[in-house]
């Protein structure tokens, strides 16, 4: 605690020389050690994205849009158009004003199939948007009223598919059921520039065969209506890696999506996109967070449902987590949950999460993983949701572009459902 100290009067002169925001640091533990946290810090690393946009970039048979709900980030979103990603799903108008005036080059899709006409209008008329989805006449209709008729309209008719290889259903909301489709498809044809059919799995999809199985599905809605179909874009739900959920490597899903859709009946030009969210951001940030008591195996954080840890706490996501500081080589045999700040019950991370046995106030903690659905998640609910962030260097907790993971050639592990 005396070093603690110590480091904060040093903080507090840094602070008062302005030079603290120029320092970053190697990992969580030269952090800690130098600040002593007394709120959450979000720790960034714009090396793993970047690492995870080239691959898409590279690897991916077709165009990468980012899903910008998944992590919103500015300085995310530069680095990863310096990458090449050049096209962004969005999903609100705040989403389509921030791409557009923190990307003005970039290409911007209007993915969620639900919008209001001033909405649309909006996006048309001041940002530049041409590419819309939707699943119903009515959002036709609202699109074609909202762009005065306009011809240059790439239009995305999303179809309902199955979310059962996905630990996140995204099935029930939004998409025209296949056997409802025809009529939608045939008119926004005819109003469409170009015409693309899209879908999301769910998210952290664990197995190829959700892509493939989704994609026959397409093929029926374009036989079924005899359309010419220019675009098909499968969504995101690219998985990455937390603690028992290793799922295949990306390039098993890369080739099982390149096959399926090479076979399906559309011409020669037709492409091929995808919507990553997950993939592309959750190596960029982890946590870390402060104990503030120990009762029992529950551990009183300084972070919770209302902040980074949403997942974790509502769906009960199991994130990796490393106790940072001197107990921190000590082997993680015990389980244990957390409670988050806020006054609320709910506020309830339930775990496990593994860490060594003698975890005690004022100890510090780094939750991995936290780059997608993480940081977006954070409210002020209850004056907490304050949060301090730098970059480090070191490598993310676990990482779906290196080693193994990235070619995971266990053809069992394709095939099986998660968690089961
Ligand atoms: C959320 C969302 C995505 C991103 O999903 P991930 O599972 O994070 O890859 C892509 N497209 C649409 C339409 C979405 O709603």
């Amino acid at each position: 605690m005396a070093a603690c100290e110590s480091a904060r009067q040093l903080n507090r002169s840094l602070n008062l020389r302005g030079s603290l925001e120029l320092h970053n640091f190697y990992d969580s533990q030269e952090l800690t050690k130098a600040l002593c946290p007394d709120i959450p810090v979000l720790l960034n690393r714009p090396h793993a994205a970047r690492r995870a946009a080239r691959y898409f970039v590279e690897q991916f048979p077709g165009k990468s849009l980012y899903a910008v709900k998944a992590n919103p980030s500015p300085a995310l979103l530069k680095l990863l158009f310096r990458e090449g990603v050049t096209h962004y799903d969005v999903a609100s108008i705040d989403e389509v004003r921030l791409v557009h005036s923190t990307l003005p080059d970039a290409v911007l899709c209007f993915m969620h199939p639900i919008k209001s006409e001033a909405v649309i209008r909006e996006a048309y008329h001041d940002h530049g948007v041409r590419v819309f989805s939707l699943d119903s006449i009515e959002e036709l209709e609202k699109i074609e009223r909202a762009t005065g008729g306009a011809e240059d309209l790439t239009l995305c008719v999303r179809i309902k598919v199955a979310s059962e290889f996905a630990q996140i259903s995204l099935a029930s909301k939004f998409g025209v059921e296949v056997d409802q489709s025809v009529e939608l498809l045939q008119r926004a044809r005819q109003v469409a520039d170009e015409l693309g059919i899209c879908f999301h799995v769910g998210s952290q999809a664990m197995t190829p065969l959700a892509y493939v199985h989704a994609l026959e599905r397409v093929r029926t809605a374009i036989v079924e209506a005899s359309i010419t179909v220019d675009i098909v874009n499968v969504g995101g739900g690219f998985p990455s890696i937390y603690p028992d959920m290793a799922p295949p490597s990306l390039n098993h899903y890369f080739s099982a999506i390149d096959r399926t859709f090479e076979d399906l009946p559309i011409s020669y030009s037709a492409e091929l996109w995808c919507e990553p969210g997950r993939a592309l951001s959750a190596e960029y940030n982890s946590l870390i967070v402060k104990v503030e008591q120990r009762r029992g195996n529950e551990l009183y954080i300084n972070d919770g449902a209302y902040g980074t840890l949403f997942d974790a706490a509502h769906i009960g996501w199991r994130f990796p987590v490393q106790l940072l500081g001197d107990g921190s080589d000590h082997a993680a045999s015990t389980e244990y949950s957390f409670y988050g700040p806020t006054c609320d019950d709910m506020d309830h991370m339930a775990g496990p999460f593994m860490l060594p046995a003698d975890v005690k106030a004022g100890d510090y903690i780094e939750i991995g993983m936290l780059g997608a659905y993480g940081s977006a998640m954070r409210t002020k609910f209850n004056g907490y949701g304050s949060i301090d962030d730098y970059d480090v260097t070191d490598e993310p907790m676990a990482s779906v572009y290196v080693g193994d993971n990235l070619d995971r050639t266990d053809r069992e592990n394709v095939v099986s459902f998660p968690g089961a």
